[in-house]
């Protein structure tokens, strides 16, 4: 098969930028302008923009994904010992900080299909000490949010989701209400790194809540616990959204659902190219949430990982594993209470998913030539 000329990418960022790179020149000159480079009109706008688009009562922005989940704890007032449940199967941050504030990660397998945390898993899982729930949309799709919601219900807990990779998702309750990812729980978080769904060009992340005591606790301690200049009422964090990412992120907001759309093209493209593949297990679709394809994820079944990966990068293509570790088997994370072979789905995922490229900017020229080279390899 001949190589294609065009460099292929995870993510192509700067294809993405060339087509709204007048409009975003623009933005940054005039926030340069300006020099409102803090908290300016650009961020209150983004704010106000992005309640309407997910009908959130509040948005409040702040530095990074990770910062979000950490606000979000520290408005609940967890405390320490307080248990957390969330998945093996994530990003390390949402354990991280679950960790750093010194509350205990209790971990929960994932289910097999979706990549959802598992609802009978978290029920097990819930004792005395338990307070919040902490489920990842995982690649694009929502988790079991009515499950979910049900037993925090029963057992009066918090709900964080943690939302960094499905930002515009829907939720489809079983009696049809539809709400977007992230406003469903107490808190929602998200985060605006260059290669999420809606990424900025630097670091940002929100959170949200319909919530409006909540609301002023949580802009409180993004800046620093005050609550008037000067005036410390808690322990806080310096967490901001720049003017400029607010700026770039205005212009990417209105392009969301056309994002979301490339993305579902991608993937479908590689759902048929796959279809009758035994050894290519493609991601399944959750009933009650439609996806955002922040990474397309296949399970391989008797293939070679590496020599997969090997392969694809002698042709140009490459393909990352998210994650290749769980989380109870990291350094960092290691602990009495788990042992190899406790999160078996997990275990299996991380030694068997491959994520190949998903941006806003694939073609089928390209589609076309990554996957004949995996069905290549594949045979
Ligand atoms: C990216 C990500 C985060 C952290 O976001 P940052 O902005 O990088 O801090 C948290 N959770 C998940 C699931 C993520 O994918």
């Amino acid at each position: 098969m001949e190589k294609i000329a065009k460099k292929i990418q995870m993510v192509d960022l700067k294809g993405q930028y060339e087509k709204i790179k007048i409009e975003v020149d623009a933005a940054i000159q005039n926030v340069l302008n300006t020099t409102a480079y803090i908290n300016g009109p650009e961020v209150k706008a983004f704010q106000a923009e992005l309640e309407q688009y997910l009908g959130v009562k509040h948005v409040i922005p702040c530095a990074n994904g990770t910062d979000a989940l950490q606000i979000a704890m520290m408005a609940l007032d967890l405390k320490p010992g307080d248990e957390v449940i969330t998945a093996d199967f994530t990003y390390v941050a949402t354990a991280e900080v679950i960790a750093l504030l010194g509350l205990k990660p209790v971990l929960v397998d994932v289910i097999p299909d979706t990549f959802d945390i598992d609802i009978v898993a978290i029920e097990k899982a819930i004792t005395s000490k338990t307070k919040a729930i902490v489920p990842v949309h995982l690649f694009g799709q929502c988790a079991n949010m009515e499950a979910i919601m049900a037993l925090a219900k029963k057992h009066n807990l918090f709900v964080i989701e943690d939302n960094a990779q499905a930002i515009g998702s829907n939720y489809f309750y079983a009696d049809g209400t539809v709400k977007k990812a992230g406003t469903i729980g107490t808190i929602g978080c998200t985060s605006f790194f260059p290669s999420k769904n809606l990424g900025c060009y630097g670091d940002g992340g929100a959170l949200f809540t319909n919530d409006d005591t909540l609301a002023a606790k949580i802009r409180m301690i993004a800046n620093h616990g005050q609550s008037v200049q000067y005036v410390h009422d808690s322990i806080g964090v310096n967490s901001r959204l720049d003017s400029i990412q607010a700026a770039i992120l205005r212009i990417k907001l209105r392009e969301l659902d056309n994002y979301a759309e490339a993305r579902n093209k991608a993937a479908e493209y590689y759902d048929k190219a796959f279809a009758n593949n035994p050894k290519l297990k493609t991601p399944a679709r959750a009933k009650y949430s439609n996806h955002v394809f922040h990474q397309y994820t296949v399970q391989l079944n008797g293939v070679d990982r590496n020599a997969l990966r090997d392969f694809l990068a002698s042709k140009d293509i490459p393909a990352m594993i998210y994650y290749p570790i769980p989380l109870h088997m990291q350094k960092a994370y290691l602990d009495p209470r788990y042992k190899a072979g406790d999160f078996p789905v997990t275990e299996k995922l991380c030694a068997s998913v491959v994520s190949f490229p998903m941006h806003t900017e694939l073609d089928e020229e390209t589609l076309k030539y990554i996957t004949d080279s995996v069905l290549e390899f594949c045979k």
